[in-house]
């Protein structure tokens, strides 16, 4: 199953609400997912496999080509399409391209409505309304939500669960994620970069786990990282450092509180930061930081 919508509309936050677990990066800027990620949840008759994407949008760069390419990729083969929009506006011309593109791909979806919790009460019927307008015969449901504070979100689970296909569950129970853990903690990562940094550093930033090793001190497990941040210009590497490396502890001691939901015992983690001018035009760049195209 996969979520699709719009950059920002919350689909991050969503999948981290509904498994439970900080699995995936969650930002107000927009377009923080950079790859397909898998969140799994797995109830006592059920499974079910989540499908992050990058929000759909027009592409701008080589880099925002693999997003755009990425996204569509995960609607093909699906069961099941989980479409967000964010509620706290109307629907508008983008809302129809992503509307087209299902249709065209004649997939099962449940359209989700989140943000629930911003609308004013008097404006809740309204909304439901024009969003009901905008979808069609092919979309099989509708449902309002809030991934901030969970209202909707087991009746969400409810839907889901009846639209699913009968089959084996395809991940043990306990698997949350499919990511290799690398990936998530370079994410972890990249996610302080944009939160504490906003404007000055745009989306311009990966972020390479280059070591991640276990050591046992005096019967503690700590599991020690070594990171590179990598940024295009000068003044971004000054920036991310800031005054006598202030704003690379802050990125790394925040970093380091959320990996702990991932990783038992103790964290080491050290970051440098490393000036590669243009990387995201550069292909073997882009594999390297992990952005390879998955189909
Ligand atoms: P994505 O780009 O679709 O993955 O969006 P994110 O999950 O990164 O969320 C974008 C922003 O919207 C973040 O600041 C979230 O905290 C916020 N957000 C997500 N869901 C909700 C919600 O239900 N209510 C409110 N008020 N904010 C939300
Ligand atoms: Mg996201």
């Amino acid at each position: 199953m996969t979520l699709l919508g719009r950059p920002n509309v919350g689909k991050s936050t969503l999948i981290n609400k509904l498994i439970g677990k900080k699995i995936t990066i969650t930002s107000p800027i927009a377009q923080t997912t950079r790859n397909k990620l898998r969140g799994i949840l797995t109830t006592d008759d059920a499974q079910i496999i989540f499908i992050d994407t990058p929000g759909v949008h027009k592409p701008h760069h080589l880099l925002g080509e693999k997003l755009v390419k990425n996204a569509k990729s995960a609607i093909n083969g699906v069961d099941l399409i989980l479409l967000i929009f964010d509620s706290n506006y109307k629907p508008g011309r983008g809302d129809e391209y992503i509307r087209d593109l299902l249709i065209t791909n004649k997939a099962k979806c449940i359209v989700v409505l989140n943000k629930w919790d911003l609308l004013e009460n008097g404006d809740k019927i309204a909304r439901l309304n024009q969003y009901k307008k905008l979808i069609n015969d092919n979309l099989i449901s509708i449902q309002e939500v809030s991934a901030l504070n969970g209202h909707g979100c087991n009746e969400l689970i409810n839907k889901i669960i009846g639209l699913l296909p009968d089959g084996k569950p395809l991940y043990p129970k306990d698997t949350i994620v499919d990511q290799p853990i690398k990936v998530m903690l370079s994410e972890l990562i990249r996610e302080q970069v944009l939160l504490n940094t906003r404007e000055e550093i745009p989306h311009s930033v990966a972020v390479k786990i280059e070591k991640m090793e276990y050591i046992k001190n005096k019967g503690k497990d700590i599991t020690a990282i070594l990171a590179t941040i990598i940024v295009e210009r000068k003044s971004q590497k000054g920036i991310l450092i800031g005054k006598g490396g202030s704003m690379l502890k802050v990125i790394g001691q925040s970093a380091r509180m959320n990996m702990k939901n991932l990783i038992e015992g103790s964290i080491y983690l050290e970051l440098f930061v490393k000036v590669i001018p243009n990387w995201r035009k550069k292909e073997s760049k882009l594999i390297e930081y992990g952005y390879e195209e998955d189909f």
